[in-house]
C-alpha cells in the first residue's frame, strides 16, 4: 500500500500520517520525491487499515501496490532511481564503466590496471578482496590488505571502489573501504547479508543468481530496501542455461525486463557471463544497446597469469579500444558518457 501526499502537504501533516501508521503496528518508507511524498507501507494484509486514512489532511491517495517488489518496482517509485557514488551517477544520462580486475592480488597489479583504466575512461574501479571461489583451494582474495590497496587505488586514481562482501559480519570492515558493496550472484540470496548491507546504509550492486528469476534478484533488493537503503545497483551477470560453449548465457531481455519492471539502475557483466575474453566486447556493446545503464569488466595488466578469471579478463589495450566503442554506442542509443 502506498500513501501519496498531496504536492503542498507540509512536513506536519506527513509526520502525523506516519504517526498514525505506526499506531497501527505497521512500518513505514517515505519517499521525498521533490513534488510529491509518498509513504510505503510494509506489512501483510493488514495494510488494508490505511485505507481509513482517506480524509485525513495532506493525503492525495491511498493505493495497493500489486507488484510483489513494493518498493523496487516502478508501481511505488515511477522516476528512475540515481545513485551518486564518489563523483561517479549510476541510472542517469550518462553510461558508467565499472572496470578492474577479477580479483586484487598485489598492490602493483592493482595501481597498473586501475591507473589504465582511468586513463581510458573508466568510472569506477572494481578489484575482490573476498573472493567467492567455487573451489575452496582457489585463491580466495587478499583480504583487508587488498581492500587498502583498493583504497590506495582511489586516492591516487581519483575513482571510486566496488568491492564485493561474502559475509554478514564482514560489512563493517567492507563499508570502511568501499564505495559501493558487491553482493554477488552466490549470494544474492543470503537474506542474513541483504539485511546487513541493508542497514549499513551503502550503495550495494547486487549481481543476479545463476539460476535465479528477474522476480527473486527484484525480491532480493527488497530485502536491502526495506532497512531503509534504496541505494541500489542491480547487475545481469548471465545466468545457468543447458548451453555450455559460454560460462553462462547473458540474459540480455533481463536488462530490458527489469528497466520496465524496476526503477534502479541495471548493470551488465558480460565477462562473468561469457568466461571468454573474446565476447566481451561485443556483449558489452549489445548490453548498452538493450538499455543497460553501464557495464563492469574484467581488465588485468597481465590477464595470462591472472589468479582469477584471467580467460575473461581484458587486456589494457582491449579495455582502451572497449571505451571507444561504448561511446559510440552509448551516442547512437542517446546516451552520453562522462567526459
Ligand atoms: C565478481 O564480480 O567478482 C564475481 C565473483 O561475480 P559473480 O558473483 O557474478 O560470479
Ligand atoms: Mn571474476
Amino acid at each position: 500500500m502506498i500513501i501519496v501526499m498531496g504536492a503542498g502537504a507540509s512536513k506536519q501533516q506527513i509526520e502525523n500520517v506516519i504517526e498514525k501508521v505506526h499506531s497501527f503496528g505497521l512500518r513505514t518508507h517515505p519517499i521525498y520525491g521533490v513534488q510529491k511524498t509518498v509513504i510505503g507501507i510494509v506489512g501483510d494484509d493488514k495494510t488494508r487499515v490505511v485505507e481509513k486514512m482517506q480524509g485525513m489532511p495532506g493525503v492525495e491517495d491511498i493505493i495497493p501496490i500489486l507488484q510483489p517488489y513494493k518498493f523496487a518496482g516502478r508501481e511505488a517509485h515511477p522516476e528512475n532511481t540515481v545513485l551518486e557514488v564518489g563523483g561517479a551517477r549510476i541510472g542517469g544520462d550518462a553510461v558508467v564503466v565499472i572496470a578492474g580486475p577479477c580479483a586484487v592480488e598485489s598492490e602493483s597489479q592493482l595501481l597498473e590496471t586501475a591507473r589504465s583504466v582511468k586513463k581510458a575512461g573508466a568510472d569506477i574501479l572494481r578489484g575482490g578482496a573476498f573472493k567467492p571461489r567455487t573451489s575452496p583451494y582457489s585463491f580466495q582474495g587478499l583480504g583487508e590488505e587488498g581492500l587498502k590497496y583498493l583504497a590506495e587505488a582511489r586516492d591516487e586514481t581519483g575513482l571510486p571502489i566496488i568491492t564485493e562482501v561474502t559475509d554478514p559480519r564482514n560489512v563493517e570492515l567492507v563499508s570502511r573501504y568501499a564505495d559501493i558493496l558487491q553482493v554477488g550472484a552466490r549470494n544474492m540470496q543470503n537474506f542474513a547479508l541483504l539485511t546487513e548491507v541493508g542497514m549499513s546504509g551503502h550503495p550495494v550492486m547486487l549481481k543476479r543468481g545463476l539460476s535465479s528469476t528477474i522476480k527473486d534478484l527484484l525480491l532480493a533488493a527488497e530485502y536491502v530496501i526495506i532497512e531503509g537503503n534504496r541505494d541500489i545497483v542491480l547487475c545481469e551477470r548471465g545466468i545457468t542455461t543447458f548451453e555450455t560453449y559460454t560460462r553462462n548465457t547473458l540474459d540480455l531481455s533481463a536488462v530490458a525486463v527489469i528497466k520496465q519492471l524496476s526503477h534502479l539502475p541495471v548493470i551488465a557483466d558480460p565477462a562473468h557471463a561469457t568466461g571468454r575474453n573474446n565476447l566481451v566486447e561485443p556483449m558489452a556493446l549489445a548490453a548498452i544497446a538493450a538499455g543497460a545503464d553501464g557495464v563492469m569488466v574484467e581488465v588485468h595488466n597481465d590477464p595470462d597469469s591472472a589468479l582469477c578469471d584471467g580467460p575473461q579478463s581484458l587486456t589494457l589495450a582491449q579495455f582502451d579500444s572497449l571505451m571507444d566503442k561504448v561511446r559510440a554506442i552509448a551516442g547512437v542509443v542517446g546516451r552520453k558518457m562522462e567526459p
